[in-house]
């Protein structure tokens, strides 16, 4: 009989699910229980019961799994952000090393190496944070609670830099201090949406950015004069979003004081970032990825290197001179005009620039004859349009370096490269995302000669 809601079971936590949630099985029916951990046997409650898998919440624990630490955060598992504060990091490096594994094989059907996970610091390793402004007796500003819209009130977090805390509480209390009003999401009136933070690891620069629901803030100045108790402080900003949207930046933005971007260094390379360019959050761990994503174009100095979803250009940048040419490509011209200045004040002379959608271009520079030696393909979560992956074989690079922070359309899209002559030599996962439930991998795909 399956689980009805309301039953308590015993359960073996076996794994876990995509979202860092414990899973374990009674009587071939799959139960999910938050904050379990791989090892642990407990009763659980369930709270809702359907006909293929149950949702489940711990009642006791009666084993504890080896895996288990102490949580150190009083929001853990009430905030989204992180899915591991309560297992070792050796544990959560395991896991989704596996995550990886699982992906390849279950799901492509792929035999493929994957390394060990490339890690980096674990705290305080976001440089960009978005906190959510309301009002409840005050103004608060935190994160939203799990699936919700109420704002839990709470400016630190062990991902990000300290300052960022001191910074949210600047901005509070000059709301408080001049009736500045919160936006209301349900009514859609109030002003402060959103305090956007950026810092530059290496530079030290930070941008702070008001999201409002309006054109202009009032009191500006006097939020500036706060503001500037904050050492690095180089760029001021709102970014105006008056559409009732979950989005959170819109597209306009204006400068209060200070540059319109701040400015850091990735790779050995300067890289300009304005508000709304695309720029890894971990910085570390962005340098580590590249140098992998380097190591296998394998460079020698002759290859023309075609970067697809350049962003900022940012990777293309990083390798530059140790190839023949760059070619990037990306869909937001904003971060376009980023990469051709991030290329100018660097002196590379060798990257070419382009906006479109990566489908379009790629045919584009097919038609031209471009050929070029290796693809770099880095697309966001929903992976690569079927005709992108079917015009970059037919180019014929010899190498494919696939970069991915979904490694399910990862693990899809390589399988479908299988069918155009490409094998997935290795994947080497990277936790650019530590305590959260995303991983990050960069494949090595070879052009196989033998069909030739
Ligand atoms: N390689 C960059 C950015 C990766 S994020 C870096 O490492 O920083 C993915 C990028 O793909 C984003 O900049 C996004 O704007 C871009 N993008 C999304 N859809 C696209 C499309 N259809 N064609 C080209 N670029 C696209």
């Amino acid at each position: 009989m399956s689980l009805q809601k309301n039953q308590d079971i015993q359960l073996n936590i076996e794994g876990y699910t995509a979202e860092g949630n414990g899973v374990g099985h009674y009587n071939g029916q799959a139960v999910f229980v938050s904050g379990a951990a791989k090892g642990d046997t407990i009763i659980a409650h369930i709270i809702k019961a359907k006909k293929t898998y149950a949702i489940g919440i711990i009642k006791q624990i009666l084993k504890k799994s080896q895996d288990r630490i102490d949580v150190d955060c009083p929001h853990f598992r009430s905030c989204g952000g992180c899915a591991y504060r309560h297992i070792s990091y050796d544990a959560e490096k395991q896991l989704k090393k596996q995550k990886v594994v699982d992906a390849f094989t279950r799901l492509a059907h792929l035999d493929v190496k994957v390394n060990d996970i490339i890690t980096c610091k674990t705290e305080r390793y976001r440089n960009k944070a978005q906190y959510p402004v309301g009002f409840e007796k005050g103004i608060v500003a935190g994160f939203y609670a799990q699936k919700s819209h109420r704002i839990i009130n709470s400016s630190d977090c062990v991902l990000q830099p300290e300052e960022f805390a001191n910074i949210v509480e600047i901005v509070k209390n000059w709301m408080t201090e001049f009736g500045i009003s919160a936006y209301d999401s349900v009514n859609h009136t109030g002003l402060v949406r959103h305090i956007y933070i950026r810092k530059a690891f290496v530079t030290g620069q930070i941008m702070v950015c008001l999201v409002i629901n309006g054109d202009e803030i009032p009191k500006s100045h006097e939020l500036v004069d706060d503001l500037l108790r904050i050492d690095g402080l180089k760029s001021v900003v709102i970014n105006i979003n008056k559409e009732k949207t979950n989005v959170i930046l819109g597209l306009e933005c204006k400068t209060l004081w200070g540059e319109d971007y701040i400015e850091d260094v990735l790779c050995g390379v300067k890289i300009r970032l304005s508000p709304l360019s695309f720029y890894q959050v971990n910085h570390d761990c962005a340098e580590l990825l590249y140098n992998k994503a380097s190591e296998y174009v394998g460079a020698t100095g002759n290859e023309t290197v075609l970067d697809l979803y350049c962003g900022a250009g940012t990777i293309g940048l990083s390798m530059a001179n140790k190839v023949k040419k760059v070619i990037g490509v990306e869909i937001i011209p904003e971060a376009i005009e980023d990469a051709k200045v991030n290329a100018k004040n660097n002196n590379i002379e060798n990257c070419e620039f382009y906006c479109g959608d990566a489908k379009d271009a790629v045919k584009i520079l097919k038609d031209k004859n471009i050929e070029p030696d290796a693809v770099i393909l880095d697309p966001p979560r929903k992976g690569c349009d079927k005709e992108v992956l079917e015009y970059v074989a037919e180019m014929k690079p010899k190498k494919i370096v696939y970069v991915s922070c979904d490694v399910s359309t990862q693990a899809r899209d390589c399988a479908i490269l299988k069918e155009l002559g490409y094998e997935t030599k290795e994947v080497t996962p990277v936790d650019m995302f530590p305590c959260t439930s995303h991983t990050e991998s960069v494949a090595l795909l070879i052009k196989n000669t033998k069909e030739e």
